[in-house]
């Protein structure tokens, strides 16, 4: 095998992993180029390479706040077994001074910068003023019952079973918003109640609230239909985030919370335009219409990877969240997923 052809496998392997972690899950190819792919012997020798050396044992001793269940299928999709190879090293963020000093923690890193994105990011209107909270709940009852008879994609609408149109506390200070719904969310119209949901109720509780103090959204009502298969989840397509994102940003326009949490690299596209990879964005405060807004890994993606370092960060995105909303933080919560000294 060509060191060329051998540069393009590993860059095409790079590409689905980065893929991957931004929680997607199945990519197009043409019949012509999968018969292609078909044709080439399954597991071809690379002498040229190398031994990989196997993946050292990192399961945490003991449970943690959010655990997680074996890799399945997660919010419906088909189960994908972890990567083979072992998770890169990863170094805590440093905490800021002030806190490091409460709870014992050095801080031993510079602060993570913004990544930057090739294409400016599209204007953001303001958000309107804020609602009384009778007129609140009048106003996104309204919205609701609009949203539950939207046809405006006929092909999704067709087969949905509901519109998932969103759960949790319309005075929330802490918003949730994610891909779209699974085949349990469109069964039961809330999002994240299957697996990944299941999760995303843990890091909750991790955080010391309940689903019930915080307001959990899609970017997309309907669950992205997958035409010949009867089960598995696909991305939103462009033209139908554009479509039904404005019931989100009413949504947002009602609740006015805190802080947001952008669950996975479709979120973000959908909030804020961006499409960077989330495993460069994740961890860095980004702004919607004024709101500091998190970006994360998707529950699902936890679920796919469960190395203590990928949790860790998740919770490091969290705890700046908890940070940020000022909600009291114990040095317990503080040393989740750290190795052990
Ligand atoms: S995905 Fe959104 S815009 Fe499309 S039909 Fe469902 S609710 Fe309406």
């Amino acid at each position: 095998m060509s060191d060329a052809y051998v540069q393009l496998l590993d860059a095409a392997i790079a590409h689905c992993e980065a893929l991957r972690a931004d929680g997607i899950e199945f990519v197009p190819v043409s019949a012509a180029t999968f018969a292609e792919l078909s044709a080439r012997p399954a597991a071809p020798a690379r002498a040229t390479r190398p031994p990989v050396s196997a993946a050292p044992a990192t399961r945490p001793a003991e449970a943690k706040p959010f655990a997680f269940v074996p890799a399945g299928t997660p919010d419906g999709r088909p189960a994908t077994p972890p990567p083979a190879s072992s998770p890169a090293p990863y170094t805590p963020r440093p905490l800021p001074a002030s806190v490091a000093s409460r709870w014992g923690q050095a801080a031993q890193l510079p602060s993570p910068s913004v990544p930057k994105s090739s294409a400016p990011a599209p204007a953001q209107p303001p958000l309107p003023p804020p609602l009384a909270p009778a007129a609140k709940q009048a106003a996104m009852d309204e919205l609701r019952t609009q949203a539950l008879s939207c046809i405006k994609c006929a092909h999704l609408a067709s087969s949905r079973t509901t519109v998932v149109f969103g759960v949790g506390e319309i005075h929330a200070r802490l918003m949730f918003v994610g891909e779209a719904p699974g085949a349990d969310e469109d069964r039961q119209g809330e999002p994240f109640v299957g697996k990944a949901g299941e999760l995303l109720t843990k890091m909750i509780l991790a955080m010391g609230l309940t689903r019930a103090d915080v307001y959990i959204a899609n970017i997309l009502k309907c669950r992205p239909d997958t035409p010949g298969q009867t089960a598995g989840n696909r991305k939103p397509t462009a033209d139908e985030m554009t479509t039904c994102t404005p019931w989100l940003h009413r949504q947002i326009d009602i609740i006015q919370p805190a802080a947001m949490v952008a669950l996975g690299a479709t979120a973000v596209e959908g909030l804020l335009g961006k499409t960077i990879g989330i495993t460069k964005l994740r961890g860095t405060w980004q702004t919607y219409r004024g709101i500091p807004l998190m970006p994360t890994y998707h529950p699902a993606y936890l679920l796919r990877n469960q190395a203590p370092a990928e949790k860790r960060k998740v919770w490091e995105d969290l705890l700046a969240v908890m940070e940020k909303l000022a909600l009291p933080i114990n040095a317990k919560q503080r040393a989740y997923f750290l190795p052990k000294p």
